[in-house]
């Protein structure tokens, strides 16, 4: 087997392995809520979920393409009869548009990852840009966010708003070490309801002495007023405190960051996002994510890697 078709099985191995489903075209990683005897809720992997994808409408090229000379023969473009999934198509044609590559000697879509490849491996990436993805994430801790954050090219985040949001919905993620070891999994427990008691007696405390009168958590405004106690209350809330977001990113900036946090080097809970991200995308578009290897670490967890990097 060769090596393309080797990680495009072992990609579809972990993504059914990790519970991935495709449904109505978008690929998802679902992750299951524990509790702790206390009642505690915890999650203990990243749950990925593509909430949109390009859509490409290839036909729209109709009118600009028959306005140029006919022995161009430009048109048909649009007969080409292999099906790209929406992302690669529109990269493509983007491609395609810069050299006016729409007639017969032009790289048909069968021929579409070797296109990609091309321009990744001459780090040509700027089509990449065009398409972009948007996901739920969730069961991902603060540390993890920090870190995701940074990534500013190309990437939008929403993430929940200790500040606006109460207790009812906190949760926890136990970190993938913690979870290989008893004692380490209940010292994580432990703390998880210990985080969650303390943070409703600190918020009842607030309230009161919001109710008192105290100058610093007055306000006029009810939502004023609870922001005021939630955001001196999430001071005692620890890195290990769940943190969902939508994310969104285009192609260019996945890739990079798929890169640097599928790593290696990278910090093992980023880590396991970066692969689910990564297998959702490969999912979706076998084409622009067909170049990546998935490698084995001696802890027993993966990587993956391209060598075009940063295109
Ligand atoms: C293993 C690892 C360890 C890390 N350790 C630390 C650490 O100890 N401390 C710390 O602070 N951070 C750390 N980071 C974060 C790191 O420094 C980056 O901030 C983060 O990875 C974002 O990547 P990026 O800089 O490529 O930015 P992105 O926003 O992902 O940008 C993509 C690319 O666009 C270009 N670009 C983006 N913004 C600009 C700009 N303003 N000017 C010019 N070019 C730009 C760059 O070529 C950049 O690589 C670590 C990251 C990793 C993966």
């Amino acid at each position: 087997m060769e090596t393309t078709e080797r990680s495009a099985a072992r990609a579809e191995e972990l993504f059914r392995g990790m519970g991935g489903a495709v449904q109505d075209g978008f690929p998802a990683i679902h992750s299951p809520v524990h509790h702790t005897d206390a009642g505690t809720a915890y999650l203990k992997a990243p749950g990925v979920v593509i909430l949109t994808r390009p859509q490409t409408n290839v036909r729209g090229l109709g009118g600009f393409l028959e306005g140029f000379d006919p022995e161009l023969r430009f048109p048909e473009y649009l007969d080409d009869p292999t099906t790209l999934p929406d992302s690669s198509q529109l990269c493509k044609t983007a491609g395609q548009l810069c050299y006016a590559s729409f007639g017969p000697r032009r790289t048909t879509n069968e021929n579409a990852a070797s296109y990609f490849e091309r321009l990744t491996s001459a780090g040509h990436g700027s089509v990449l840009e065009h398409a972009s993805f948007s996901f739920l994430l969730y069961g991902i801790s603060r540390s993890v966010t920090h870190e995701l954050v940074r990534h500013r090219a190309g990437a939008g985040f929403s993430q929940i708003s200790q500040r606006y949001v109460s207790g009812a919905v906190l949760r926890f993620v136990e970190r993938p070490e913690y979870q290989e070891d008893e004692k380490l999994h209940r010292l994580f427990e432990g703390r998880a309801d210990r985080a969650a008691t303390g943070y409703e007696e600190m918020a009842e405390r607030l309230l009161d002495l919001q109710g008192e009168g105290h100058a610093m958590l007055s306000a006029d405004q009810k939502t004023d007023a609870r922001k005021k106690v939630q955001q001196t209350a999430r001071s005692l809330l620890p890195n290990e405190t769940e943190a969902p977001m939508v994310f969104t990113g285009n192609i260019r900036a996945l890739r990079h960051i798929i890169e640097m946090r599928a790593d290696a080097h990278a910090e093992s809970e980023i880590r396991g996002l970066a692969l689910r991200l990564f297998l959702c995308l490969r999912t979706a578009d076998p084409i622009l994510f067909g170049d990546y290897e998935i490698g084995d670490l001696p802890d027993g967890t993966v990587t993956v890697s391209t060598k075009n990097r940063k295109a």
